[in-house]
């Protein structure tokens, strides 16, 4: 009797376990310190409105998520406005305001024990403090009503007056191999190319691969942006699915 059993009290403390696992926030870090990196590609890309603090395993980003570029959005008059790109726009009178973002990620990002799904709002931010959205808006996926609102660097304020890219542009990357930012989880992100200037062709379904990059010299997780042109836009959205590590938080 007891030989009977043992399988089934095996199976019933294994996905306990399995269970408990997913439950958890605890995470395994990974092997690659991102400090550095972090360091110098936040701050020498956009000193005035980005600093870094380091908080022993966690690396906190503080910025004000307004953009060192131009765009429609500063206003007509503002000495950084530019027009939009084409000629079907529409969302004019939308203006952007400043945030006190702090998004928090962790030294050594590890994989996740389970994939979460990015969601609406920040799910990273890119070099010069700007949050960088995936692709869904309000209601559902971008559709035409969203993208023919997005200045020439793929971006536009949302409701709150929260301005946040959500694709490829003439700024972060224009179909090269650019550290862009980081997402919440830790993981760089870099244009649609790697550093040898092929497309990759081996990104899992969350738009990642482990490799070394021209930042890291030890292989680490990173995304890229898509290399699909989403819909009919003309666009190539920067990040959608889930992330590979766990999320940490983005505050405002
Ligand atoms: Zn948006
Ligand atoms: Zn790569």
């Amino acid at each position: 009797m007891r030989e009977l059993l043992l399988p089934f009290v095996l199976m019933f403390l294994i996905s306990c376990q399995s269970e408990d696992m997913a439950d958890s926030s605890n995470v395994t870090p990974g092997s690659v310190n991102i400090t550095s990196v972090v360091q110098a590609s936040y701050i020498n890309k956009y000193t005035e409105g980005v600093s870094v603090q380091l908080n022993g395993y966690k690396i906190s980003i503080s910025s004000t998520g307004l953009p060192d570029h131009k765009t429609p959005y500063w206003g007509e008059g503002h000495e950084m406005y530019e027009d939009f790109p084409g000629a079907n726009h529409a969302n004019m009178n939308t203006t952007m305001i400043s945030f006190n973002y702090v998004m928090t990620i962790p030294t050594y990002p590890g994989e996740g024990s389970y994939k979460e799904q990015t969601e609406l709002g920040p799910v990273g931010m890119a070099l010069n403090g700007v949050p960088i959205y995936n692709d869904y808006e309000g209601g559902g996926v971008l559709q035409e009503n969203a993208w023919s609102t997005f200045d020439a660097t793929g971006a536009h304020p949302g409701p709150r007056e929260d301005y946040h890219y959500h694709t490829e542009g003439t700024y972060l990357t224009v179909d090269d191999s650019n550290l862009i930012g980081f997402l919440r989880d830790g993981f760089p992100i870099y244009g649609r190319q790697d550093m040898d200037g092929t497309y990759p062709g081996d990104l899992d379904e969350n738009g990642g691969h482990e490799t070394v990059t021209s930042d890291f010299v030890e292989a680490i997780y990173h995304y890229h942006v898509s290399n699909e042109m989403y819909s009919t836009s003309g666009l190539y959205v920067i990040k959608s699915g889930a992330y590979h590590g766990t999320k940490g938080t983005f505050t405002q």
